[in-house]
């Protein structure tokens, strides 16, 4: 796996990525939801360069004009719902991509720290032979990333898969390496040292679910 750690550079991402942490700001979630949905913009960006590019020629007003445009049938597929604001960023740049919604939550059995991923939604067009940009804003076991990518798999094997994630851990990224192709690219935000005991990113920003959407039971 290739990974694009993005904002390890300046550039106006760190901007964004500081305001989804800083507690001032983040409580404001119009703003936090847009402030993710800027950081998928500019991770999609990134991506777009890495796809495969075709000659077509454009017809102007007043001529015609050669351009490369990139080829890939890509479907864009979120983890809910945290994804969705990710998902929206993308699919502003990316706007002819079709669209797959997965469902993964955390289940505790024993209530304690222990958890295991529970995936039961899936509405995904075929991806097979296709571009899969797969969406998780929040990569820190990268298991909910795992378990969503072995019940994609059942459905059909994509040409590469891009993940695109805001946030994660060093362990996070090491996990993932080991379960999807080698050809895979992750393009990611911002990396934190540290998970806590209950698997969250320190110091990371919080829930990013509940940030974008408000608390659940
Ligand atoms: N999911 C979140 O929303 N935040 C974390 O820190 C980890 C997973």
């Amino acid at each position: 796996m290739t990974v694009h750690y993005i904002g390890k550079n300046n550039s106006i991402l760190t901007k964004f990525i500081s305001e989804i942490r800083n507690t001032a700001i983040q409580k404001d979630s119009l703003r936090f939801r847009r402030n993710i949905e800027r950081i998928g913009e500019i991770l999609g960006y990134e991506l777009s360069k890495n796809l495969s590019f075709s000659s077509k020629e454009i017809t102007t007003p007043l001529g015609v004009k050669k351009m490369n445009l990139y080829s890939n049938e890509i479907v864009l597929c979120s983890i809910l719902r945290a994804g969705l604001p990710l998902h929206q960023g993308l699919l502003n740049y990316f706007d002819d991509a079709e669209n797959a919604f997965i469902s993964a939550y955390r289940h505790h059995p024993n209530n304690d720290a222990n958890f295991e991923i529970v995936v039961e939604y899936f509405a995904s067009p075929s991806i097979e032979n296709k571009t899969l940009l797969l969406a998780d804003p929040m990569l820190a076991t990268g298991q909910s990333l795992v378990a969503v990518y072995e019940s994609i798999k059942k459905h059909g094997t994509p040409k590469e898969i891009h993940i695109i994630a805001v946030m994660g851990t060093f362990d996070g990224i090491e996990f993932i390496k080991n379960h999807f192709p080698k050809n895979t690219h992750l393009w990611i935000a911002a990396v934190d040292d540290v998970l806590n005991d209950k698997g969250y990113i320190v110091p990371g920003l919080g829930d990013a679910g509940d940030l974008a959407f408000g608390t659940k039971l």
